[in-house]
This record gives structure tokens, C-alpha cells and sequence, in this order.
């Protein structure tokens, strides 16, 4: 490709994606393909020969758009939203362009002050103390590795990394039931294995841990030659929004010597409003706090930030270089890479940038009340609807319900073919969890684009596709 035909391909590709998002009500919401479909319509083996453009592009958008499930639609209400607004697509091309590896303030000096500063504005956006620094990983997954990395660490005097985990007590972390699977497979990854992540049962409205169970379960396992490392708590799981009392689970970390992580990947956007900052009370006094910024604020994947009250412990355990011997910050200068699990790093700041500045954080907190206050509607629509019941209290604005079943059909395969139902039908997009072992569907507003007629529409389908 030369230089004219990368400028008019580029060309092409933005109108190409500002078409296809100004368009995206009028398409399903989930892909239309059977497993399997997508793989038959690509060759087996890549061409010898170069091919044409036009004809690679061509086959894009025959083959590969339909067999996509689109993220940025409206009447995206499952999971939780991948939001990419637009601006911060813009400032992913220009990422894209140039290409850089971030890994050390030399091979990008840019990248990372944008990213220090970055992290600083997030920190007061969130109504964070002064002195949490940070890092943006990939995902909330990588920074929750890097915190239980950090935990086993500092539980073992730094002999982890040297010695391995062979012959040393266990480290044991302990969270409530309603945390996401990344905090498992963080555990797995770590060495500490799962027998040693203690899961207690999540309790009461919002289905956190019992502070008072978590203690005596720390004082037991000390007792029994374990070696209690750290706690993960979480704000706004991704089941149900599970969320638990951080101040008073901060207070016990502190008390019996423990790192506390929180988990708050999707809540933590909601925290730019003042008036959801309940929700994580306390969660100034962690160690160290994951948000994913790609999920409900509105940066375009992959953007998840990692802030810490204080970067040595981190660095600690994973600079390459002996860290300790080390200035990290604050002679001015801070190699990212030495804060994360990978070395290459992308330039992800750019986006933070381009979408805090063009929205400002009042449009953004607009955004987010608006789909709390949408979403708590359509759940008063639902509970006071004779056929439906409300599963789990609206959390934000996530909440989960159920459909009552005909006579003598079991209500979880009833839910279950409700939502096969709902998503075959195209115009929304839901996902059910289980709640206490039982089936409850989902619904979640955090579409950038999500607009009071979509959550209407949304109140519509269901009722209608329910009703048979
Ligand atoms: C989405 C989510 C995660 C995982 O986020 P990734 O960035 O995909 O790793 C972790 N915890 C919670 C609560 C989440 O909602």
C-alpha cells in the first residue's frame, strides 16, 4: 500500500465507520450467524498473490460485518456496555498511525506524561484523595493479576518472585462470593491456587461480605499457619452488582495487615457523580482500585485504569530491575512497563484525553444519571407488571428480573427461553445470570448512545415477546 492509496483507504474507513455507527438502530443487535458460518466463508489458506483493496474491503463488509454483535448499539443492554465513543475512536486512529510502544518514558515521553496526568484527572474525577497514583493495563483482569501478584508479594517478603512458591506458607485471599472470574483466574495464574482464594457468602441488599466473618476468618487461618495476604473487595459485580461495605472491610485489612483490592471495573465510571460515591465509600484507604474507563465512561477499548496509594509495592514486584534501589516518579521520570504484567504497552492515554476533554465531566455524569434513572425506570415498569418479578434491586443500572412461567413449566427454562427469544428477535440485546442458583435476567443501560426511547423500546419487546 502507498502512501495515496493508505490516505484513501483511511478515507474510505471512517466514512465507512461513521456510516455504520449513525446506523446502528436500524441492525440487530446480536449477529444473525450459526457457529461455523463465518470460518466457511473465508479460504482455508492465505493467497500467494497480493489481492486488491477494493476486494479485501469488499469481503469485510459482506463476510464479517453481519457475524458481529454490535457493541455500539443503542439496544446493547447485556453484559455491561464496551462503550467507544466516537471521539476517542478518532484519537484511536491517530494511536493506530503512529504506532509507538509505551513501555519507558524514552520510547514515548509523551505517552506516559499524558498518562500520569491522565490518571491524576481520573483520580479527582472519582473524588479520590491526592497521592493515588496509577497505571492504565489493557484490562481490569491485568490489573487485578498485578494486585494478587502484589499481595503474595508483600505476604512473602519478596521471596515469591526468587524462590517460588514451593515450601512457603500459603497466601490466602479472602473476598465474598459475588466477585468476577477475573479474581479467580488471577489466583490461578499467581500460584497461590484457588483452595487459598476463601470466597465468603455475600450477604444482605447488595450481597457483600460479612466484615465480621471475613475477621474471624483471617484470625482462624493465621491460627492454622496460613498466611493471610489480602483482600479483594467488589463494587458492583458483575452478576448482580454485588457490592461490599469497603470502608468496613478497609478497617479489618488494616487492622490484620492486609492488601485490599477493589474491584469496581464497571461501577467505578459512576463514580464521577457524587451522589453514587456511597456505593464505594472507604475505598480511599485501598491499596489499590480497578475502573475500566472502556466500560461505561465511554474510551474505546482496551482502557482500564489501575490507581494505587502508593506505586512502590507494585514496582516492587514487578520491575525487572530491583526496584528498591530505585526512584520510580519521583526524579520525574516513570517507565509504565515497570507497573505492569506486559512490556509492550499501547498509547491509551490519548483517548482518556480526547474523550474527557470533549465531553467534560458534566456531560459525562449526564450520560451516566441518565441511564441509572432510565434503567430504574423500566424496573418499576417490570415489578408493577403482574407477570414479572423484580430478582435484584436495581445497582446502579444494572437489575435483574424474571418472567413467571405458564403452569407446570420450570421457571428457569422458561427465563432461559425468554431471553433466546428476546435476543432472536434482534432489537435488544439481554444476558442472564443466576441468582441464588436460579435463573434472572439481566438488564444493564451504559450504551454511550443509549437513548430514553431504547430503554422504552426495551420495556416494549420484553412484555410483548413474553406475552407469547
Ligand atoms: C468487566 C469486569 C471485569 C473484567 O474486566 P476486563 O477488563 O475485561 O478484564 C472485572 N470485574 C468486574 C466487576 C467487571 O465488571
Amino acid at each position: 500500500m502507498d502512501w495515496q492509496e493508505f490516505r484513501d483507504w483511511s478515507h474510505k474507513a471512517a466514512e465507512w465507520g461513521a456510516d455504520y455507527r449513525a446506523g446502528l438502530r436500524e441492525r440487530p443487535v446480536r449477529a444473525k450467524t450459526a457457529p461455523g458460518d463465518i470460518a466457511a466463508a473465508i479460504a482455508a489458506s492465505p493467497p500467494e498473490r497480493a489481492e486488491p483493496m477494493a476486494e479485501i474491503f469488499a469481503d469485510f463488509e459482506k463476510t464479517i460485518v453481519p457475524g458481529m454483535t454490535h457493541w455500539q448499539h443503542p439496544r446493547f443492554f447485556a453484559y455491561f456496555a464496551a462503550n467507544a465513543a466516537p471521539v476517542s475512536v478518532v484519537a484511536e486512529y491517530l494511536v493506530s498511525a503512529m504506532a509507538a510502544q509505551c513501555m519507558l518514558w524514552q520510547t514515548s515521553p509523551a505517552a506516559t506524561e499524558l498518562e500520569t496526568r491522565m490518571i491524576d484527572w481520573l483520580r479527582q474525577a472519582l473524588g479520590l484523595p491526592d497521592g493515588f497514583s496509577g497505571v492504565i493495563q489493557d484490562s481490569a483482569s491485568s490489573a487485578t493479576l498485578a494486585a494478587v501478584l502484589t499481595m503474595r508479594e508483600r505476604a512473602l517478603a519478596w521471596a515469591g518472585n526468587r524462590k517460588g512458591l514451593a515450601g512457603q506458607k500459603a497466601p490466602r485471599v479472602y473476598c465474598s462470593d459475588q466477585v468476577h472470574t477475573s479474581i479467580d483466574r488471577a489466583i490461578w495464574v499467581a500460584g497461590i491456587g484457588e483452595e487459598n482464594l476463601v470466597k465468603l457468602p455475600g450477604k444482605g441488599k447488595l450481597r457483600g461480605m460479612d466484615p465480621a466473618e471475613l475477621e474471624a476468618v483471617v484470625i482462624r487461618d493465621r491460627a492454622a499457619g496460613l498466611l493471610p495476604a489480602g483482600v479483594v473487595a467488589s463494587v458492583g459485580g458483575t452478576s448482580v452488582g454485588g457490592t461490599d461495605d469497603v470502608a468496613a472491610v478497609a478497617e479489618i485489612a488494616g487492622r490484620q495487615g492486609l492488601y485490599l483490592h477493589v474491584d469496581a471495573a464497571w461501577a467505578g465510571a459512576a463514580m464521577i457523580c457524587p451522589e453514587f460515591r456511597h456505593y464505594w465509600a472507604g475505598a480511599e484507604q485501598a491499596d489499590s482500585i480497578v475502573f475500566n474507563p472502556h466500560k461505561w465512561l465511554g474510551a474505546q477499548f482496551d482502557c482500564s485504569v489501575h490507581l494505587v496509594r502508593n506505586p512502590d509495592s507494585l514496582v516492587r514486584t514487578l520491575a525487572i530491575k530491583p526496584e528498591y534501589l530505585k526512584t520510580h516518579g519521583r526524579d520525574g521520570i516513570i517507565n509504565y512497563s515497570e507497573w505492569t504484567v506486559p512490556l509492550g504497552r499501547r498509547f491509551r492515554a490519548l483517548k482518556l484525553w480526547f474523550l474527557l476533554r470533549a465531553h467534560g465531566l458534566e456531560g459525562l455524569r449526564q450520560m451516566i444519571r441518565n441511564h441509572v434513572a432510565w434503567s430504574g425506570k423500566l424496573a418499576e415498569r417490570l415489578r408493577a407488571h403482574a407477570d414479572f418479578e423484580i430478582v435484584s434491586e436495581p445497582v446502579l443500572s444494572l437489575f435483574s428480573f424474571r418472567h413467571k412461567p405458564p403452569p407446570g413449566v420450570d421457571a428457569d427454562e422458561h427465563n432461559l427461553a425468554l431471553v433466546g427469544a428476546i435476543n432472536e428477535d434482534g432489537r435488544i440485546y439481554l444476558t442472564q445470570t443466576r441468582v441464588d442458583g436460579r435463573v434472572a435476567i439481566r438488564f444493564q443501560a451504559g450504551q454511550f448512545e443509549t437513548e430514553e426511547r431504547d430503554v422504552a423500546l426495551a420495556y416494549e419487546v420484553i412484555t410483548e415477546i413474553a406475552a407469547g
